[in-house]
């Protein structure tokens, strides 16, 4: 069990138990935030989410340890006149709530809009006027396409890091047109940093900006038509892993070309504790967290995993395991994409002494044996009941 005791922060100052107000704590991220803060630390969550499944295994352990540190409280942010309270009773909100999944980004733009940046309007509100801490949530797509993206093809310019690595104090942040409606979500994403920023500035809020770069492991998003829509398009793991576990090819979408640096939640979300416990090094700053270690190509990821789920599930790949689809039969109208993604890692290492530890490989391997332990059986018998058409 945790105790307040032998904890120190970066500095050797003992940590003291506090309070935090988790919005979004049911989802990915958050999910795997509770039970570090649980397993790990002394402080106490108030949890607040429209769905609880990930954290249900945190929330009903009368025989646990924790059982008195964690509180969920169902809403949503949009209309709930709790908000303020949790709010004020707490010494720290970290905000996760978004809707954060590309193919709504082009086909529910408003909704993206309205998700990522008024319905945050008020949790930044209520802890400015109340001097409460905030640590919000953002992406690394705020930065859009990379410089380098726009030089020839075959520039050798393009090799150069200057032209692609993303710092969170001197990037641009480079959208495509307005009818790209792809860019709903980072343009929201980024008006609301700027307005968390301005806050800190006029009014002295205490913030930290989060820029997740492609995290992902166990919990992540859903499997259609098992425990999400069957129609639903999650991010590109669970797309992925849904059809290895189909034993359908995997798509890859205008070729597979974009690339991307992957990093294990686990790997994260120990940057993010290091953000709550330590306030000093870490309000007023922006933070890149990613891998820029594991950058592979799309179709490279497909491949990895293809090996790397038969290794796991011991049945052999397929022998055409990719198809390619326009991105137009995939995601509709006005999706776009951002090109590469290498974050620059100078900020967090020089604040938080923080790196990331699993390589590409082994992310895949213990979260595709999660995926196969979780869900292999149901997806058989999906396959096998008989369609109602
Ligand atoms: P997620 O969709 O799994 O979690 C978001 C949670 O917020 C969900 O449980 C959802 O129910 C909740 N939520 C949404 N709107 C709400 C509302 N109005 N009221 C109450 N709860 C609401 O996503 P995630 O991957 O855990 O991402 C968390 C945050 O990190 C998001 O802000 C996202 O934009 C950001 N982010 C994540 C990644 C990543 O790699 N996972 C990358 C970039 C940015
Ligand atoms: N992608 C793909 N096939 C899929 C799902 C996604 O080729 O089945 C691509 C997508 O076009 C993008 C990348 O994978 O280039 C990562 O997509 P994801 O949804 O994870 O989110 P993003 O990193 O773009 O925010």
């Amino acid at each position: 069990m945790a105790t307040a005791m032998n904890r120190v922060d970066l500095d050797g100052r003992p940590i003291r138990p506090i309070t935090i107000c988790m919005i979004g704590a049911g989802g990915f991220i958050g999910s795997h935030l509770c039970e570090k803060l649980l397993m790990e630390t002394p402080h106490t969550i108030l949890a607040l989410d429209v769905y609880n499944d990930k954290i249900k295994h945190l929330l009903k352990t009368e025989s646990l340890s924790w059982n008195d540190r964690i509180q969920f409280h169902r809403l949503n942010i949009k209309n709930d006149s709790r908000l303020e309270g949790l709010i004020k009773m707490a010494d720290l909100t970290i905000n996760l709530a978004a809707i954060c999944t590309p193919a709504d980004y082009n086909t529910r733009p408003l909704d993206t809009i309205y998700s990522n940046f008024i319905d945050s309007l008020p949790v930044v509100k209520y802890c400015t006027e109340n001097n409460k801490r905030l640590i919000h949530f953002s992406t690394c797509e705020v930065y859009g396409k990379t410089i380098g993206s726009f030089l020839p093809k075959d520039s050798p310019l393009r090799q150069d890091p200057a032209y692609y690595i993303l710092k969170e104090d001197a990037s641009p942040c480079i959208f495509g047109p307005i009818e790209k409606q792809r860019w709903s979500y980072a343009c929201a994403k980024q008006l609301i940093e700027r307005l968390i920023y301005a806050e800190g500035a006029e009014n002295g809020l205490e913030f930290t900006i989060v820029r997740p770069f492609n995290w992902i492991g166990p919990r992540m998003d859903f499997i259609p038509g098992i425990d999400g829509p069957s129609e639903g398009v999650p991010r590109v793991l669970a797309c992925f892993s849904n059809a290895l576990l189909r034993r359908e090819p995997l798509k890859l979408v205008d070729g597979g070309q974009s690339q991307r640096s992957f990093i294990y939640i686990k790997d994260a979300i120990e940057a993010v504790l290091l953000m709550i416990e330590n306030p000093a090094r870490a309000n007023g700053h922006i933070f890149n967290v990613g891998n820029p270690y594991n950058e592979v190509t799309v179709r490279q990821l497909a491949e990895m995993m293809t090996e790397v789920y038969a290794n796991v599930s011991g049945e052999p790949a397929l022998e055409v395991p990719t198809v390619d689809v326009s991105s137009k039969e995939f995601y509709g109208e006005g999706y776009d994409d951002s090109d590469k993604r290498v974050p620059d890692m100078t900020i967090i290492n020089r604040q938080l002494g923080w790196n990331p530890k699993t390589s590409l490989w082994d992310l895949l391997e213990s979260t595709l044996t999660y995926q196969h332990r979780t869900y292999a059986e149901a997806v058989k018998k999906a396959i096998a009941r008989p369609s109602s058409s």
